[in-house]
């Protein structure tokens, strides 16, 4: 009976399995085509500084949507653009437009506001990535102080040496660097204290039950204590409540990012949302 059951589960398995991978393949087909076609966009998050209730930056996010498989989860789509390593053209097209965005915020005579992007482990570990970001900066005709690039723990940690290498080539450009999802990996504090970065970007799963959980309040208490430690500011993402916020506050937290404030908007209703906030959010 045990042995049959057994049986039973590993056909689930592979039929799971298969299913996995004929959705991983439609995934690399519908991709190509929808990059090829122009069909990724880029929102924009506001961040909003704790002391202040202004809007200083954004997060560029991916959205993708497809005519049939609607819309697809950059958690689901962005492994599948590193494997195919369309992600260098992706991640290329990501920088240009945010880039090309400050810009024109500028133009359009707004506060200065910086722009975070998200860096691919794939695109980090690239030897001409420096040199990319200064020419695409360049292009854009900006302040190159306006690039944040969102790194993994992962990304930094595979290499350390490496990491750190291409860390102090893009901090010398004047780019900040920041790690995202900071507590959800495993940085050795003694890398991270030689890691050229400028801010940690605290992991949502960590703010989410911080009204509640003793333990959260905890970690994100250590990891503000330690942010200053070191002299790097704090950004806490999936900010949702005002309990949330108040104890972010009374931690020290410099920056929020969340639905709190906004979820991530296109590019012009990001602009009508700053215009909205003429007078400082409830921060
Ligand atoms: P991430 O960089 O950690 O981005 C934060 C995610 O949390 C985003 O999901 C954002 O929409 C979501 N979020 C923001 N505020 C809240 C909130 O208050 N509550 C909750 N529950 N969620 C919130 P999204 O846009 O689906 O992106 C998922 C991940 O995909 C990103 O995580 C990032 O790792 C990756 N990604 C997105 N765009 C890019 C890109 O242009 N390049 C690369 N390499 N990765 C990207
Ligand atoms: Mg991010
Ligand atoms: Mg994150
Ligand atoms: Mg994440």
């Amino acid at each position: 009976q045990a042995k049959k059951s057994g049986r039973n589960q590993y056909r689930l398995f592979t039929a799971e399995i298969q299913q996995a991978a004929a959705r991983v393949l439609q995934l690399e087909n519908a991709l190509r085509k929808a990059w090829e076609r122009d069909q990724m966009t880029l929102h924009y998050q506001p961040q909003v500084d704790l002391g202040t209730g202004q809007v200083i930056g954004a997060e560029a996010l991916l959205r993708w949507r497809h005519p049939e498989l609607g819309q697809v989860s950059p958690a689901e789509f962005i492994p599948v653009a590193e494997d195919t390593g369309l992600i260098l053209d992706l991640g290329e097209w990501v920088l240009r437009t945010a880039l090309q965005q400050v810009r024109r915020w500028q133009d359009q005579g707004l506060p200065p506001l910086t722009v975070s992007v998200n860096l691919s482990p794939v695109q980090f570990r690239q030897p001409l990535l420096p040199e990319l970001v200064q020419r695409l900066i360049k292009e854009a005709g900006i302040a190159p102080q306006l690039l944040e690039l969102e790194l993994t723990e992962g990304a930094a940690m595979d290499d350390p040496e490496g990491a750190i290498a291409i860390m102090d080539r893009l901090h010398d450009q004047g780019i900040r660097l920041l790690i995202d999802d900071f507590g959800t990996g495993y940085s050795s504090l003694s890398h991270l204290k030689r890691f050229q970065v400028y801010k940690l970007k605290i992991d949502q799963s960590f703010v989410r039950d911080l009204s509640e959980a003793a333990q959260d309040q905890g970690i994100v208490k250590a990891i503000i204590g330690m942010a200053q430690a070191l002299g790097l500011r704090t950004i806490a993402e999936g900010v949702e409540t005002e309990g949330q916020i108040e104890f972010l506050r009374t931690l020290g937290c410099d920056e929020i990012q969340g639905y709190y404030y906004s979820r991530p908007l296109p590019a012009a209703e990001f602009e009508a949302y700053l215009t909205r906030q003429s007078t400082p959010l409830p921060a």
